[in-house]
């Protein structure tokens, strides 16, 4: 996340009466942006990637690990405007606070140049300085920074160091103390007023993973019967369901951490068309990454974290949702009484719903890249939502509107607005989806803002709206030839974080050399939307790394004119490749080649470290190394603790987290398992 306002939030039944307010001036705001910045051109290719850590107290006398809640303050001082800035400068690396004071967010201090070898070498050293630093901070030398998804036994009693009860007011969770949450006042606020204008707490249901013991009929007997907040009945009242994992708090999911890379195409217009590339490779790289077997105490009988993130911030209301209210409870939520509400299918925390149209520049009318097949016939006559609309087509090179085939709800007004000022249809309809939601913390002090110089407003809905990829625009400063600061950029956020930096690194440098491959072959990767989704929930099932299968355009990133098809393919077949499809390796590869000359000896070690990132990506897509999520879930399968019940105790929690402490350390024993044999030996040729 970027800067935190100081000052006053506002509480929901204040907050929502300012909800056009933030509204009306974030797409004034936007518009600014907008007009300052679409004809930059030729941006330089930057990037850099996003880490998070759970910071872990580790008691080897005790055998327990513990989330630790006292270390928040050292690290926020690292950060852009800390006491301790200067070292974090030092080190090149910057650290960001993030919503649980046990977490940790680090960045590169600078992006880096994408069009330069060694900075794609460089990037696995900083992680490592990242994690060095964020470790040499601890004040308690019990406390160590772990990139890991989700703490197996969050939610557990006694979970957190120092323990605390879960009664705070914020969350009203059963299971999570309110001191888990980030202390400056952002983070409870946003946390109260999700619940508040759901009209009850968020529930999260994650299938239980099924073993002899395992009980699937009864309601999970941990989830206490108290008495504190009235919502203490919701699990009770059908929120939580018998054979699922119920957790009812946004730290669930907002605790949980991933690995987020943001790229500078070089203008607008190739921001678009690789944003709308990724739309469907997310799904096979959350798939790729998978990380996160247990939630709860429980073995979950799914390998990822991300519908849980999705259901912790699922502030829509019953009638938004389509589903009748619990017992006693408005199904119009904590909306005010004028407001109009609109069937919403998705949370704000979900898969991307809209494409952005790979609209050609008007001085290049479909021709661009020697490609002329631009076409203005598949325009669509009617908004998401079904209304008719009557505006002239916009030429789009491989897009075609009926892709969009989900009938996203959008804000009509603000699409209205966006068109009135010279946005195409597609990039207003992105931007009136995203403003359906409400602002969910307003600050006393940015109420009244300058539309023309500040971007507040529009940022309160752009960043809360956590979506597989964003497209972030840039400031009102951004004018053409202001490279001071960033132009129109893509982030890619469905990636679960890794173990190692190794991983991290690799996955990151393919993500980005894989983005460079396709702004140069610009192959046509379109599918529709409604694919896409089916894609998110395969990239849900356990084992969909090997057993997955995904809806996949197969279509040459050479022959770029031909019409393609709808396969379903394997990781395996979409990563490595099959005769059917190039693989997204292989055309990858190629660029690197390509665009890479091994000219020194230098160029060669470091195109070797690059190999060895496609080697981890082939090796797991193909299944022959396991996914981290099979390879954490076999080790707590065969703990001498487990009693097959799905049920991770205390010790098993203990063990596993001190197994990933082991492999970021890459200790040597465990490598081959974890790694291959191939890949294991040349870690430890290469001094790992
Ligand atoms: P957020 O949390 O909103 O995604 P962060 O500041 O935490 O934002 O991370 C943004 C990432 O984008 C960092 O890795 C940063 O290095 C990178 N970045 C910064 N400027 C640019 C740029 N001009 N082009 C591409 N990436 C950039
Ligand atoms: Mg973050
Ligand atoms: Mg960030
Ligand atoms: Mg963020
Ligand atoms: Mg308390
Ligand atoms: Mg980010």
């Amino acid at each position: 996340m970027g800067l935190l306002s100081q000052g006053t939030p506002l509480a929901w039944p204040e907050s929502r009466k300012l909800n056009e307010h933030v509204r009306d001036n974030g797409v004034l705001q936007l518009i600014s942006c907008y007009n300052a910045a679409k004809e930059r051109a030729n941006d330089p290719f930057l990037w850099g990637d996003e880490i998070e850590y759970q910071m872990i107290r580790i008691d080897d006398e005790k055998k327990i690990a513990q989330l630790a809640l006292d270390e928040s303050e050292v690290l926020i001082n690292l950060g852009a405007e800390g006491k301790d800035h200067l070292r974090a400068v030092k080190n090149d690396v910057l650290f960001h606070p993030e919503y649980g004071r046990f977490m940790l967010e680090a960045t590169p201090l600078r992006p880096y140049d994408g069009r330069k070898l060694s900075d794609y070498i460089y990037v696995e050293k900083n992680m490592a300085i990242r994690r060095d630093v964020a470790r040499k901070e601890m004040t308690d030398r019990e406390v160590y920074p772990v990139t890991m998804t989700a703490f197996p036994t969050m939610g557990c009693p006694n979970f957190t160091y120092p323990e605390a009860e879960p009664n705070g007011r914020a969350s009203q969770s059963l299971f999570l103390p309110d001191e888990i949450i980030n202390k400056h006042v952002r983070f409870p606020t946003l946390t109260a007023n999700i619940r508040k204008r759901r009209g009850q707490k968020v529930d999260i249901n994650v299938p239980l993973y099924r073993d002899e013991y395992t009980d699937m009929d009864h309601l999970d007997s941990t989830i206490p019967k108290r008495d504190l907040f009235p919502s203490d009945k919701e699990p009770f009242q059908g929120a939580a369901k018998p054979g699922y994992i119920y957790m009812d708090s946004m730290g669930f999911g907002m605790g949980c951490c991933c690995l987020q890379v943001t790229m500078q195409p070089p203008d607008i217009y190739q921001a678009r068309y690789v944003y709308d590339a990724f739309v469907n490779i997310a799904p096979a790289l959350l798939s790729l990454t998978s990380a996160t077997p247990f939630f709860r105490g429980h073995l979950a009988d799914q390998d990822v974290r991300w519908n849980v993130i999705s259901g912790a911030v699922d502030d829509r209301t019953p009638v938004e949702r389509g589903v009748p209210a619990l017992e006693g409870h408005n199904p119009r939520g904590g909306a005010a009484d004028d407001v109009k509400l609109q069937r919403i299918p998705k949370s704000r925390y979900d898969s991307v719903d809209q494409y952005l149209g790979d609209l050609q520049p008007s001085h290049v009318n479909g021709s661009a890249n020697g490609h002329a097949n631009g076409h203005a016939n598949g325009f669509s006559k009617e908004l998401p939502d079904g209304t008719a609309i009557n505006e002239s087509p916009e030429i789009y090179h491989y897009y075609d509107p009926s892709l969009n085939d989900m009938k996203t709800p959008i804000n009509k007004k603000v699409y209205k607005e966006l068109r009135k000022n010279g946005f195409d249809h597609q990039l207003a309809t992105h931007f009136a989806h995203l403003y359906v939601r409400d602002p969910l913390v307003i600050f006393t002090e940015k109420i009244d803002q300058d539309n023309g110089a500040e971007t507040d407003h529009f940022e309160n809905i752009q960043s809360t709206n956590w979506q597989t990829l964003r497209f972030k625009p840039p400031i009102q400063e951004a004018v053409p030839g202001n490279n001071n600061t960033p132009g129109w950029r893509v982030e890619i956020r469905p990636m679960e974080i890794s173990i190692t930096d190794f991983e991290n690194a690799a996955y990151s440098v393919f993500t980005m050399l894989l983005a460079r491959a396709v702004l140069k072959y610009k192959p046509n990767t379109y599918i529709s939307m409604s694919k896409v989704e089916q894609n998110m929930e395969v990239a849900h099932q356990r084992d969909s790394t090997t057993n997955g299968k995904f809806v996949f355009r197969v279509n040459s990133f050479h022959g770029q004119d031909q019409p393609g098809q709808y396969v379903e393919l394997s990781l395996d077949q979409i990563f490595n490749g099959y005769d059917g499809f190039e693989g997204l390796i292989p055309v990858t590869r190629q660029y690197v080649s390509e665009t890479f000359p091994a000219t020194t000896e230098k160029d060669k070690e470091d195109l070797d470290k690059i190999d060895a990132y496609f080697k981890l990506v082939s090796e797991r897509a193909s299944g022959r190394i396991p996914s981290t999520a099979k390879y954490l879930r076999d080790f707590a399968l065969s703990h001498p603790d487990y009693k097959h019940d799905s049920i991770v105790s205390d010790r098993m929690n203990y063990d596993i987290v001190k197994l990933m402490a082991r492999l970021d350390n890459y200790d040597h024993k465990l490598l081959p398992k974890f790694f291959g044999d191939e890949l294991s030996d040349w870690l430890v040729k290469h001094g790992y």
